[in-house]
């Protein structure tokens, strides 16, 4: 009897065991995704155990991390490349406990690259300053500006040129991460032109103006010298196009660089034609970032075979190979998972028009996607918070130009009613902090000025450490929500420091509360792939049919087994009370 029920137990146990095991295979399939910054994990073993934790508790499964930023530094223990390493982070290898701590929990690690951009102190830059972008005045892209005229900090390095920046610098840096570490992935970023200050100024550096004319074969390499004319036999000038002709100027040796320039920006095909000269130039550069993208997926996979790749580009993959070469549905056969930036700061209007633009453009993303990669959709947790963080820091920026005597018109008004568009949230996440500050925007005025200084420090208090809920939850959980209507295999979010700064963490826990698995690592050519997955999951189905027929099957056997113990021992005793 007693052995009977032992067996049961045991038996019991085991189909509990193997049902748990299924169910684990049975998660939602969401990709969830989070960019970090080394300052996110810090510079201990503690810390870095805490950083990841977090990241657990939020169930997250992929940890994209910062390797390289767009000032040139990087943030692992090179050998090759020792003098970029940055000074803050020689003394504590935080990627290698990063990936061995994310890895105990199942968390996976992408390395981020800032791909082009490099500092002007940087010593790509500074060793080698002829693989710098130039534009047709010949200078690089820190002689732009941004808006207010804040000069632009990055130089951007030329994708193209070969030998270069790509081949000899940023490629052999890939490789060293994936060589070095443990990393699951590789993560690029501003893998592209720059297109937020001069969209059609780069790069006209030397090699690329040679080169354009012969990547677009516009002239005979073996004879440099011959010039064909247009040969024009149909009516229409520009439906002669194929008849060969060859598009170089003549006196292409004795033009500027600015000449130069001007001919792929303006010039055209067929003289006298259409200006459309410029379709050589943007096609050039789109196919530039291809290469690379390409040439260092192969890279990475002589080394590590089973390693991802995945990229953070803009919404549009059309626009933005218009404005920054970046047409990523060429690439996709390279990339593990597209991961369009789908930011509020990439839209117009007020939060619920961004909803419903973001929803819209998610399922844009995923016909793009389709079939070529995963797509996980990305969503700051910065820029939604617009109606927050502004007044915010309207006021700030008005109480510190009070604090140096200069004054804004009606500086004091409009303190007061920027206050008025935070003083509900800051009043139902700290009521008393609420009470405090608004006594001290009742007093500020133009005569009386003893409450500016208070009050500057109560809003940098307020901005460097907000108290939970100032940020409402609910937005980050309604963006969310948007892209998941739109249908995309997962979200990744920007960034750390804003769920941390944001006090989003719990935010996150709840609206990644069901555990999930990634989608499986995919090939780059994804229909195999998503015959896989699919595979994979009717083998999970037949097999979990399977388990729970066996399940039931054994506990009516078992049942049964007991029973007959049960009716045996009933039946012994009354055979011994008869002999009695
Ligand atoms: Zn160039």
């Amino acid at each position: 009897m007693k052995r009977g029920i032992i067996l049961f137990t045991i038996l019991f146990i085991s189909l509990c065991q193997n049902s748990r095991i299924f169910s684990q295979n049975k998660q939602k399939l969401e990709g969830r995704a989070i960019w970090a910054v080394p300052a996110n994990a810090g510079k201990t073993e503690k810390s870095v155990k805490e950083f990841v934790l977090k990241c657990k508790k939020a169930n997250i499964n992929i940890i994209v991390m910062l390797v390289k930023n767009t000032g040139g530094r990087i943030f692992w223990h090179s050998k090759k490349f020792h003098e970029a390493i940055d000074p803050n982070w020689k003394d504590f290898d935080m990627l290698k406990y990063l990936v061995d701590e994310a890895h105990k929990y199942g968390i996976r690690v992408h390395a981020w690259f800032c791909d082009f951009p490099e500092g002007k102190d940087s010593p790509a830059y500074k060793n080698y300053p002829e693989w710098a972008m130039l534009n047709p005045e010949g200078k690089t892209t820190t002689s732009e500006f941004l808006a207010n005229g804040r000069p632009y900090y990055m130089v951007w390095m030329c994708p193209a040129r070969r030998p270069g920046y790509t081949d000899q610098w940023l490629i052999p840096m890939i490789e060293e991460v994936t060589r070095l570490y443990n990393i699951d992935g590789i993560h690029h970023d501003y893998v592209r032109y720059p297109g937020d200050v001069a969209p059609n100024d780069y790069c006209f550096c030397d090699y690329c103006l040679e080169n354009m004319l012969s990547y677009n074969h516009l002239h005979y390499e073996s004879m440099p010298d011959l010039f064909i004319k247009l040969n024009e036999v149909l009516p229409k000038k520009e439906a002669n196009w194929w008849s060969d002709n060859t598009a170089k100027p003549k006196n292409w040796n004795k033009m500027t660089r600015k000449e130069k320039a001007d001919f792929f920006r303006k010039g055209s095909y067929i003289k006298n034609g259409l200006k459309d000269m410029n379709y050589f130039f943007f096609e050039y550069r789109s196919d530039a970032i291809k290469r690379f993208i390409r040439e260092s997926w192969e890279a990475v996979h002589k080394i590590r075979p089973d390693i991802e790749v995945s990229a953070a580009v803009f919404k549009n993959p059309q626009v933005s190979g218009r404005f920054i070469g970046q047409r990523w549905r060429d690439f996709a056969p390279w990339i593990n998972i597209m991961m369009p930036m789908s930011y509020r700061s990439h839209f117009q209007g007020d939060f619920e028009t961004f909803l419903k633009l973001l929803e819209e453009y998610s399922r844009y993303e995923v016909k793009w996607a389709k079939g070529l990669t995963h797509l996980y959709l990305g969503i700051t947790a910065h820029y939604i918070y617009k109606e927050e963080y502004e007044p915010l820091n309207n006021i700030y920026n008005l109480l510190n130009k009070a604090k140096n005597k200069t004054y804004e018109k009606n500086w004091n008004k409009n303190i007061q009613r920027s206050y008025q568009q935070i003083k509900k949230n800051l009043s139902n996440s700290a009521p008393s902090l609420e009470v405090k500050i608004s006594s001290l925007v009742k007093k500020i005025s133009e005569k009386d000025l003893t409450s500016v200084i208070p009050l500057l420090n109560e809003i940098d208090t307020l901005r460097k450490n907000p108290p939970p809920g100032f940020y409402p939850g609910e937005k980050l959980k309604k963006a969310i929500e948007a892209v998941r209507r739109g249908g995309v295999e997962g979200v990744v979010i920007f960034a750390a420091s804003h769920i941390e700064n944001k006090k989003l963490w719990s935010t996150l826990e709840e609206a990644f509360s069901e555990p999930s698995r990634p989608p499986d690592k995919a090939l780059p050519i994804q229909t195999l792939q998503i015959e896989k997955i699919s595979n994979d999951e009717k083998r999970i189905d037949k097999l979990e049919k399977m388990v729970y027929f066996f399940q039931i099957t054994s506990i009516i056997l078992a049942v049964l087994f007991l029973a007959t113990i049960f009716i045996s021992i009933k039946s012994f005793k009354r055979l011994k009370n008869v002999r009695k």
